[in-house]
């Protein structure tokens, strides 16, 4: 059935959703019967309940990862076996993808578009790349004497925790879960409590697509409930953290109170987004400005919240800027149409709307939104918000709003834009707009952001390695780095003769 033409209110009247965890291999209740309600930020529509997992349901996931590791049911399995089963999970993401997507999009409230067009089909080509690579990695022998042979190698860590937000549910689940499997390890996934549906279709999928069992366990629960309990574990080689920041922190705590695993923490942002008046097409860069701020509803980790303009084209590209509204005004998520859907909850509409308070009482200048939208539906709707006016210190422009709220701050010279740019304990992405080459290179060097985009915003690439300077992170998802988080270097010395 064509996208456009697919009645989706009709067919999550006829869902069916299993809400219990995935735990070596079976659907289960958490052990203690409890659940927690899912509600639909669409409209505020109970979906299902959901087992509540604790610390004994992690106890349980973790043996089951470890039982799976240490017998190399799925370790032991050669590269090219374990690629050829990631494929097969990939495919059944794309098989199953209308229903992965309308999951997503009633727990999430993003649109169903994107949900259909992007969400599942990255989660999938995540799933197929690292598959792909993995019997195309190759170790390395060290350049040591003539009597010795020093082969230096990556095995699996063993059992991995991963953690993740509930922005991107299956994707940022994939981001993790896609390069530990695909180097052997078992996985403990844990879900947000607010978007937990996708990833416990995962664990089917995966024992679909052959993966053994206990290799991917999936267990649903609260932060503290079952977040805590894995990343404390003492038998958890490693915690694959995306969150906030301030979570993120608790998370290396945790890693140094227990067992000292690895933990790679990927979180918020505060990106500034330069626009100098040698911009070589302000049309381009006022659209990508609100495209990349308004996309997701603003709920992304790496969105342009600071639009730093150079004052001589400060007004001529705001005006720009504000016609790309209409295009982000939210609909039903469930319209294939809509480009900008629900917030994930009511406390998260709450919360943007108190940003937006106090951009307010500190002076910003409101230019558009600013209110909540489609109240009358249940569900929980911003419109899109500008500020003009900003100051770098004012609330709105320092912390993470993660809504659509964009703070415009004006500049006068390259160096002022730099130190604003950089004035924020963020550090995950940032761009410039420039037709001076050599201003491009000299300002992207300045920046201290894990990517920098020139003269666009929205590229993106699984090739590329993603992640954060500074407080927003340490590791990186993506690419052939995101390996690296997910095996461990063996020296073997070996003396010959
Ligand atoms: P969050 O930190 O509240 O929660 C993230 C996960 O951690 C959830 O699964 C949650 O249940 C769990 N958690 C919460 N408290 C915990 C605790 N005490 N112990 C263990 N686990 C705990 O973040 P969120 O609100 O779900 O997501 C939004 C944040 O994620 C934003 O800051 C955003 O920038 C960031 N993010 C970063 C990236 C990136 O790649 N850098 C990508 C997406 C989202």
């Amino acid at each position: 059935m064509k996208d456009s033409v697919t009645n989706w209110h009709d067919r999550a009247k006829q869902i069916t959703i299993d809400g219990r965890a995935v735990i070596d291999g079976k659907r289960v209740h958490a052990k203690d019967g409890s659940t927690f309600e899912c509600f639909s930020p669409v409209d505020n529509r109970k979906l299902v309940d959901v087992a509540s997992g604790k610390a004994a349901d992690i106890d349980l996931a973790v043996s089951a990862a470890r039982a799976a590791f240490n017998d190399r049911r799925w370790a032991g399995l050669s590269p090219r076996e374990r690629k050829q089963t990631m494929i097969r999970f990939s495919d059944l993401l794309i098989q199953n993808k209308e229903e992965l997507a309308l999951l997503e999009t009633l727990d999430m409230g993003k649109p169903i578009t994107a949900s259909l067009n992007v969400d599942v089909n990255s989660a999938a080509n995540s799933l197929r790349w690292f598959g792909e690579a993995i019997d195309k990695v190759y170790d390395e022998i060290a350049p040591t004497a003539d009597h010795t042979l020093a082969m230096i190698t990556r095995e699996p860590l063993g059992v991995v925790g991963a953690i993740v937000p509930w922005n991107y549910p299956i994707l940022m689940a994939c981001w993790k879960i896609a390069p530990a499997l695909a180097s052997g390890n078992s996985v403990v996934l844990k879900p947000s409590e607010k978007s937990p549906l996708t990833a416990l279709r995962l664990g089917d999928l995966a024992l679909e697509a052959g993966i053994p069992r206990g290799v991917l366990n999936v267990v649903p629960g609260f932060g503290p409930d079952a977040g805590t309990p894995l990343a404390m574990h003492m038998d958890v080689d490693c915690i694959a953290f995306t969150g906030s920041t301030g979570v993120g922190k608790k998370i290396q705590v945790m890693a140094g109170q227990s067992n000292l695993k690895r933990a790679w923490c990927e979180l918020g942002g505060k990106s500034p987004n330069i626009v100098f008046a040698d911009c070589p097409d302000m049309d381009r860069a006022a659209a990508a400005s609100a495209g990349s701020i308004f996309y997701n509803q603003g709920e992304s980790c790496n969105a342009p919240s600071r639009l730093l303009v150079e004052r001589s084209i400060k007004d001529e590209f705001v005006k720009k800027l504000l016609q790309h509204l209409p295009e982000y005004q939210p609909g039903d998520p469930l319209d294939a149409s809509t480009t900008m859907g629900a917030m994930v909850d009511c406390g998260q509409m709450e919360n943007v709307l108190k940003y937006i308070a106090s951009g307010k009482q500190q002076g910003a200048r409101l230019r558009a939104g600013g209110e909540q939208a489609r109240s009358e539906t249940g569900g929980f709707y911003v419109n899109p918000t500008v500020f003009d006016e900003v100051t770098n210190d004012m609330t709105i422009a320092s912390e993470e709003i993660f809504g659509p709220v964009l703070s415009i701050i004006t500049f006068d010279t390259q160096e002022e834009a730099i130190r604003i740019a950089n004035d924020t304990p963020y550090g995950l992405a940032a761009a410039v707009w420039t037709r001076d080459i050599s201003r491009a290179h000299l300002v992207a060097r300045a920046l201290r952001a894990g990517t920098v985009h020139v003269n666009s915003y929205d590229e993106d690439d699984i090739t590329v390695p993603f992640g954060g300077y500074k407080q927003s992170g340490n590791g990186r998802d993506k690419s052939l780095h995101a390996l690296e988080k997910y095996t461990e270097l063996k020296t073997t010395w070996i003396r010959l003769g």
